[in-house]
Order: structure tokens, then sequence, then C-alpha cells
């Protein structure tokens, strides 16, 4: 008999396994997990909406389709907590953002259909900077999120409530979406696990636009294993996203399952790291690639001198593609509509639903991006961001002609306490400095926990970057680290966690 508060300790493979083999029932698994929202969810506020109904019914269906004797996938019956930027069909989907209060997509995002179609169990959606825009989830119109490991500070973000959810052991999976960092930061700053895509490797379809060029749909989860068992289910060519790409999945749970990185190469980029980097994140990242050393990879130090550049290019491009993208939300098309009295013109009632609907943050990047793309202004702002765009690709590719992969912090400073960087947004663009490179350029990454920093005792996340379409090479040095790590600790790292 498993003790039911321990179920939800497990990882998902384990769930899966333990489920497939009778030991519990899907149902048990997914109200174990409930009956965890209930307990500590008001205190971190990672949910926005649970599902406890649909999730409950998707967990019996489970339970029938094994004692029916069907063939379960490798994730049936494992509870996940969802973005809350993936259309649900009949579930509220806000983004974070007043202006979709209310509103009951009529459709699934392909990712929501995929993790349906693997019997994936929806626990609900989760807390987010609004429309994505964020670093710490304090943006959300629906308040912040707590980290688990110390609820007075942030969880990261734009994708907090993902990753506090998988931190606080409410899901063994999340999903999260990554413009600049979203899915590794986060990850980063609560001990776990989380990767961004190539890009075009996980369907954008029914994901809400902040901006499609950069946004990335990807797998969050507590070890690399899960995360890439997630990562299979979601990815894959989709003819409703003219950018997926049309090309197989890389073999990612065969490369976390096999974590052999002698003979590879690793390339540590100098310009992430110097000033502004907090010192026992430093300690941390430079003990990992002594680690990688130690497992038999070759280190060697690559420039990528565009780097510098990359985040005043991202805050140009971002702000403009979500300017264009954000003016769907007239007040006509879906959501809150405000001063419709009869007595007003179409375009005060868009004005005015803007008005109240979007806070402070979004109306910001509205701003400078209509801005960036005003004529004569144009070629000074969005076309020089371009050109940046394309020498940082350059750099990547020239380091990816020596290196299999290249590594670095993934964020330059542990959790930051809630309300410190509020009020200055240059303060909180600079969490994303590491993270922003890759997804100006399309290519794959993943932040791993790589230990605590010991001046404050909070998780420090490891980046590693791999070519695009190579994302089997972050698992396969992933599950690596991550082994030697936990050897090392005798356990995994969330299990430092103050426990709520
Ligand atoms: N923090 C970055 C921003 O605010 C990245 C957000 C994201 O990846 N969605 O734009």
């Amino acid at each position: 008999m498993t003790d039911m508060a321990e179920l939800t300790r497990l990882t998902a493979a384990e769930t899966a396994a333990r489920i497939a083999s009778g030991e519990v029932t899907a149902v048990e698994v997914t109200q174990a997990h409930l009956d965890r929202i209930d307990a500590v969810d008001e205190k971190v506020h990672a949910f926005l909406h649970v599902d406890r109904e649909g999730a409950l019914a998707t967990a019996r269906e489970v339970d029938a389709k094994r004692a029916r004797g069907e063939k379960l996938g490798p994730l049936a019956g494992v509870p996940l907590a969802l973005k809350d930027i993936f259309t649900t069909e009949g579930q509220p989907t806000t983004v974070g953002s007043k202006i979709l209060e209310g509103w009951i997509p009529p459709y699934d995002a392909t990712v929501t259909k995929r993790l349906k179609d693997a019997d994936v169990v929806i626990l609900g959606k989760t807390n987010m900077d609004e429309f994505a825009m964020g670093s710490s989830t304090e943006n959300s119109a629906y308040g912040p999120t707590g980290n688990p490991w110390d609820l007075t500070r942030i969880p990261g973000g734009s994708g907090g409530g993902s990753s506090a959810a998988l931190a606080s052991f409410q899901a063994p999976l999340a999903i999260g979406t990554d413009t600049g960092g979203s899915i590794r930061q986060p990850a980063a700053l609560t001990g776990t696990v989380g990767v961004k895509p190539t890009y075009g490797g996980v369907s954008r379809y029914g994901m809400v636009a902040f901006s499609s060029s950069l946004d990335q749909g990807g797998p969050c989860a507590r070890t690399v294993l899960d995360a890439a068992l997630l990562h299979e289910v979601i990815a894959g060519h989709d003819p409703m996203d003219s950018t997926s790409v049309d090309a197989p999945v890389p073999p990612v749970v065969e490369a976390a399952r096999s974590g052999e990185v002698r003979g590879m190469r690793v390339g540590v980029v100098p310009e992430l790291s110097g000033e502004g980097y907090q010192p026992g994140v430093m300690q941390r990242f430079d003990e990992s690639v002594e680690l990688l050393r130690e497992l038999g990879a070759e280190i060697v130090e690559v420039s990528c001198p565009s780097f510098t550049r990359a985040l005043a290019a991202y805050y140009l491009i971002a702000p403009s593609e979500c300017s264009s993208n954000l003016a769907r939300f007239d007040a006509m098309r879906y959501g809150l509509r405000v001063g419709d009295d009869g007595t007003r013109s179409a375009e005060e009632v868009t004005a005015l639903t803007r008005e109240a609907g979007f806070g402070d943050e979004v109306k910001r990047r509205v701003m400078l991006g209509t801005y960036a793309l005003s004529s004569g202004y144009y070629d000074a702002y969005y076309g020089s961001a371009q050109k940046v765009r394309t020498l940082i690709s350059r750099d990547f590719a020239k380091a990816f002609e020596s290196v299999d992969v290249l590594v670095s912090p993934t964020a330059p400073t542990t959790a930051f306490p809630i309300g410190e960087r509020a009020d200055d947004p240059m303060a909180m663009y600079l969490a994303d400095l590491c993270t922003i490179p890759s997804n100006l350029a399309g290519n794959a990454a993943m932040s791993l926990p790589c230990g605590l920093a010991p001046e404050d005792g909070l998780p420090v996340g490891l980046q590693i970057i791999a070519p695009a379409m190579a994302d089997d090479r972050l698992y396969r040095v992933g599950a690596a680290v991550e082994a030697a790590f936990q050897a090392r600790w005798g356990h995994p790292l969330l299990e430092e966690a103050p426990s709520l």
C-alpha cells in the first residue's frame, strides 16, 4: 500500500510505471496531487485555475483503459500543471491578464491536445506574468506566486507558476513557454529542470502569441528524464503552425537515458559571466564545469562577442512583435469589454478596454514596440536589432564548429525578494541576460539545478545550450550532470527545500 502523500514526491517516470503495473491507480495519484494543491497552494499561488473534475475524469479513463488491457502511453495518468497561455477547450485561459478574464476558449492548443491524447492528467492552469512579459510572475494581474524555497521571494518568470508547482510537489510535470528565458530562468530559481526546445520544435498553435519569432513552448519537470518524456509527447511537426519544423523529433528520451559526456566538447562563454553575477552563482557554475571535466568532457573557452548586445536587441524585437500581436485584443473578439453603453464608438470601447485590461508592463511594451516600428525609426531600431540577431546567430554557428554544447549560468542571481525589482524594469530585464541569445538564434537550451548558492541557500541553475535540432545533446549532458550531482549530494536537490 503506497502512502498517498508520498505519491506527490515521485518522478513522472516512477508514477507512470506504478500506474502501469497497477500498484496505484491514476485516480489515487490525481487525488493525492489535488489534496496537495488544497494543502499548499493558498500559500504558493502556483495555480490560477484547478480543474478537479476534468483531472479526475481523465484519471478514471486511464484506469479504465488499463482495466481493459489497453496499452498505456509513457506518461499516462501523470498529473501536469499547464501554463495559462495555452488554450484549453471549455477551461479558462487568461494569460495572466485581466483582458482575457472570463474567456473560455472553444479549442485546444496543439500542446493541450497532445497532452490529452497521451492521457496526461491536466490539473489546471498556472500563474504567469501577463502575456509572458516579465521575469518574476509579479506582472500577473492575479497576484504574484511565491518561490517554494522562500515564499517571500519570486519563483522567476514568466512561468513562475509552473516551476513553483513542481518545486512544491503539486505536480511532477509542467509546461512553460520561453520567449527570452521564461522556462529556464524559473527552473533555475526553483531548483527544477526546464527546456526551451529548438524554435519550431513544439507547436505554437493555440499558444497565445507574445513575440512570434521567439516564443517556444517546452517541458518543465523535476528530473531530466521526466522533461525528456514530456518533450517527446508535445514535440513534432504540426501543420497548424507554419513555423513548425517538419523533421523527426531529436531522440531526447534515449539521450536522457544514456547520460554520457565522455569525449564531448563543452564550450564556456566568457561573455556570460563577470560583473553583476552573484559570487555564489559563479561558484556553483565553476564547480559544474569542473564536474563536466571529471566526467570526461573536454572544456574550452569560446567567445561570443555579440552576446553583449542580445538584451538590447531582444527589448526591441519582442516589444515590436507584441505591439502587433496584442492588437487583436480590441474588446470585440474576446474577454473583457469596458464602456459599451450604447453611447460610445467602437474605437472608444477598444481604448477603454485596453486601458483597463492591460497592466503597466504590457502597455510599456506595446508603446515601445509601436514607436520602434513607426516609419522613420524602423531602420534605426527594429532594423538594427535584426542585424544584431544575425550576428548572434553567427556567433553560435561559429562556436558550434568547435564544441558540441555551450554552458553558462542560467541566471545571474538567485531568486530575489518579491517587490525588489517590481518598479525597475531594467533590473528585471537583466534576469534574462544568459537565456536571451538562444531565443534570438532559435537553438535549444536547458536549465538544471547545480546546487545552492552559499550566501543565501537558494538554487542555482546550469544552462546547457545546443545547436538547433540537436536538443538530444541537452538531455545527454543534463542527465550526466544530474546523476553526478545527485551521487555527490546523496539525493535530488529539492529534498533540501524547506517543506511547506
Ligand atoms: N523576461 C523576458 C521578458 O520579459 C522573457 C519572458 C519570456 O520568456 N516569456 O520578455
